[in-house]
């Protein structure tokens, strides 16, 4: 597969910013076993997106950007008022992805939006990110975490990072986001939850939530041997997964007049993104 990167001339560890993991292990020294609060909440997440921003190739693209961002926007009203004011942004990665920072700041990577085959696989992913943030997974997980001693093991990931020693995507997480990526490996309960989430919020959003469910099929298609797409690996898709939530889009009353597709929206938006990747490789 071909890999976008940075600083194509330039192969040196970049070594980042680390404000959101610092800021991370500062909340982490208060001592507190609560779950964060919204404001530690929004504070944590301006940091981390920084990081990210600073780290990742963002798409200014307006057509990609708007086309992601009017989807998000629909599910978060949907899903009715919110503590945070939602951010959606697209990382240009060919690696099929999708991830929530705390407070609401939501990135999709390009990859997810090149494979989806219709609006209504994409949005189940921007839904089922949504969720973890609206049902406060990650102010949750912070306090899970935090039990099984998140200290130690962040400063484990941060020390595999700057070693360049975490794996093969290492270098593109990036060090500052090595927290979050520990922030965003949710329990199955979670992920279960923002499934459900999706397939009750996509509806009143306008969209039809089997596109979640048939995703996870495209997720699945695209492992092969030891190869295992980023998003299968923070959300492990196994057969079980499909069917429940398979089972809970046949229960909903009805979808008639839901969107699955938008005709040629979705395609234009993919042929301006492999135009922006030929462009900067
Ligand atoms: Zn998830």
């Amino acid at each position: 597969m071909k890999t976008i990167r940075r600083n194509p001339t330039n192969n040196t560890f970049k070594v980042p910013s680390w404000t959101g993991l610092f800021l991370l292990l500062g909340l982490l020294g208060t001592g507190a076993c609560a779950p964060l609060t919204v404001n530690e909440e929004k504070q944590m997440g301006r940091g981390v997106a920084q990081d990210v921003m600073e780290e990742m190739t963002l798409v200014e693209d307006p057509l990609v950007v708007a086309y992601v961002r009017d989807i998000g926007f629909k599910i978060v009203k949907a899903a009715g008022p919110q503590p945070f004011d939602y951010k959606f942004y697209v990382v240009e990665n060919d690696v099929i992805n999708a991830f929530a920072l705390p407070a609401g700041w939501i990135f999709v990577h390009t990859e997810t939006i090149l494979k989806a085959r219709n609006v209504s696989e994409l949005s189940g992913v921007i839904g089922h990110e949504v969720g973890h943030v609206a049902l406060r997974h990650i102010a949750n997980n912070y306090r899970r975490q935090q039990s099984v001693g998140i200290a130690h093991q962040v400063g484990v990931l941060a020390a595999e990072v700057l070693v360049g020693g975490i794996g093969a995507d290492a270098a593109d997480i990036g060090g500052g986001l090595a927290g979050t990526a520990y922030l965003n490996t949710f329990s199955r309960e979670a992920e279960e939850e923002a499934d459900i989430f999706a397939v009750l919020t996509l509806p009143k959003a306008g969209y039809d939530p089997e596109g979640l469910v048939t995703f996870f099929e495209v997720m699945q298609a695209e492992s092969s041997g030891s190869y295992t797409p980023e998003f299968l690996r923070s959300h492990p898709t196994s057969d079980e997964r499909i069917k429940t939530t398979q089972r809970l889009v046949n229960r909903l009353p009805s979808r008639s007049g839901l969107l699955k597709s938008d005709g040629d929206k979705l395609i234009q938006v993919q042929d301006r993104i492999r135009k922006l990747e030929k462009r900067n490789k």
